[in-house]
């Protein structure tokens, strides 16, 4: 289970309004249109676009963060182990996570000035 940053915010760019962190915070996907929910991330200098996804979606050359303190990281290869998913990661080597552990990738920028604001 994630715990999920208290200055998160969601939106789902398909319904084209801001969804309720409860509503989400499950699966990570628009409970009316089932898209990614796209998460605000503001880091120490950046205010980005990421969705949550499992590791088994992710590809070579997607940039995830691994945690909030850290740098966006590319990742290299992706390999299903017998009850884990080992990552290749940028500056970092294999990561090995739990098949169920939901990771942060970056989609670009942050995009809503406020929120529950409309586009
Ligand atoms: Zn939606």
């Amino acid at each position: 289970m994630v715990t999920p940053h208290y200055t998160e915010e969601y939106y789902c760019t398909k319904c084209k309004e801001s969804k309720n962190r409860f509503d989400v915070d499950k699966t990570w996907i628009c409970p009316v249109c089932g898209s990614y929910v796209h998460i605000r991330i503001i880091t120490e200098d950046k205010d980005q676009a990421c969705i949550r996804i499992l590791p088994k979606d992710l590809k070579p050359d997607d940039y995830i963060l691994m945690n909030r303190n850290d740098q966006y990281r590319q990742i290299f290869a992706v390999k299903e182990l017998d009850d884990k998913i080992q990552l290749n990661v940028e500056k970092y080597g294999s990561w090995r996570i739990p098949k169920n552990m939901y990771v942060l990738k970056l989609i670009g920028g942050w995009y809503i000035k406020k929120a529950g604001g409309k586009l």
